[in-house]
């Protein structure tokens, strides 16, 4: 996959919607209500290919169908090979089931120990708030109870575990996921957020979120404004390619930042959409313009017809090299597998270091030259360390 692109335009205008009054099309509540659903939907706007066709079928079963027309409008109708359509509109391969493949493959279900809370590690937990996204990406990690497809035994209902929260010290740090947390209404999020804050031992709280680039219009100054008060906020939102990144979505970091959230992005390699280094370069120089640091790429959890989607992880770990001193640090994510049934994130790198003695450690720079660390820090003499001592030193 070759990638271009001109990097003076940023995506903005409402596309296929632009007969709607700009007050609906910037309305989030209006998005929401006009999300694309069905096949009718989608048909009424694009052909689609024999695969989609069965795959909308099978959805219902699985992993709802919603795209927000925002999002819609970054798809390529003429393109079966469009990235983001691939994201969005699901297709027959969702239906086969691989090998290695599980249901809950992060075992977040087992360390569950009220609904919709996970207390994997010690000191931290996170806070799954609703079921519910603005659309619906067919790689999800959580498609076993997201959407509702599954009819899965978990509900918005967070009491228990603001309850559970507050009765363990060894918490300091919340993170806010789904579904969606800010799907929430301004109303239940600032009530969540002032509970969460009032917990002494609550240190840090973040969220995890694809609102901004599925639903911009939901960052409103009023949304950006509760943030403020309850902060500091982490968000970690979710950006796959370059093509997301859209002019609304830069408007809606930066009412965030403004707001005094730090951003940080979190990729997916997927296969056939962002599995390529150029993609991904360009990807994350949008990103560090927005005013977001590219955090982590994931490979691909084993999540249940899936495999369509699983890149290959050499090709991870070639993006990371291609990125590696080769543009700014800031741009350089960590590429990481979360360990299949809950081992936590590992770091997947590009092996750097060649040998480590007792004496030095050999390494390769980006450009593949070969450097020596030494280890031992030997006294030399003056002469031979290149080093003129003064006769005399006057104190
Ligand atoms: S926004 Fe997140 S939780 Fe929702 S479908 Fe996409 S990956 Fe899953």
């Amino acid at each position: 996959m070759s990638y271009t692109e001109d990097r003076s335009v940023w995506f903005a205008g409402q596309g296929l919607w632009s007969h709607v009054p700009e007050a609906d099309w910037q309305d989030w509540t209006w998005q929401l209500k006009n999300r694309l659903t069905s096949i009718e939907h989608l048909e009424r706007y694009m052909t689609l290919t024999p695969e989609e066709r069965a795959g909308c079928l099978f959805a219902k079963d699985k992993l709802a169908l919603a795209i927000t027309p925002y999002f819609f409008n970054l798809i390529d109708r003429t393109d079966p090979h469009c990235p983001i359509r691939k994201q969005v509109i699901p297709r027959s391969d969702e239906s086969v089931i691989s090998s290695g493949e599980m249901l809950d493959s992060l075992g977040e279900d087992e360390h569950s120990p009220v609904p919709g809370l996970v207390h994997r590690y010690p000191d931290r937990v996170l806070f799954l708030v609703t079921d519910r996204c603005a659309a619906y990406c067919r790689y999800c990690t959580r498609s076993r109870l997201v959407s509702n497809a599954q009819d899965y035994n978990f509900h918005p209902e967070y009491e228990q575990a603001l309850r559970y929260i507050e009765a363990h010290p060894e918490i300091r740090d919340v993170l806010l996921s789904g579904g969606d947390p800010l799907l929430l209404s301004d109303k239940k999020l600032e009530h969540l957020l002032g509970r969460l804050r009032a917990i002494k031992h609550v240190e840090f709280i973040r969220i995890g979120s694809r609102i901004p680039v599925f639903l911009p219009q939901r960052i409103t100054p009023e949304l950006a404004e509760i943030f403020k008060k309850h902060g500091p906020i982490w968000m970690s939102i979710h950006v796959n390619h370059p093509k997301e990144a859209t002019q609304e979505l830069k408007d809606a970091c930066e009412r965030l930042a403004f707001a005094g959230v730090p951003l940080g992005n979190q990729s997916v390699l997927l296969k056939g959409v962002n599995d390529d280094a150029e993609v991904m370069k360009a990807l994350v120089h949008r990103l560090l313009r927005m005013r977001v640091r590219p955090y982590y790429i994931y490979q691909m959890d084993l999540i249940t017809g899936g495999a369509h989607f699983k890149a290959d992880v050499r090709k991870g770990i070639e993006i990371i090299r291609a990125l590696r001193g080769h543009t700014t640090g800031y741009a350089v994510p960590q590429y990481v597998i979360d360990a299949p049934g809950g081992g936590g994130k590992v770091p997947v790198n590009p092996d750097y270091v060649e040998q480590i003695t007792d004496d030095e450690v050999v390494f390769r720079n980006f450009e593949g030259k070969q450097f020596r660390y030494p280890l031992k820090a030997e006294p030399v003499t003056e002469k031979s360390a290149g080093v003129v001592m003064p006769a005399e030193i006057h104190l």
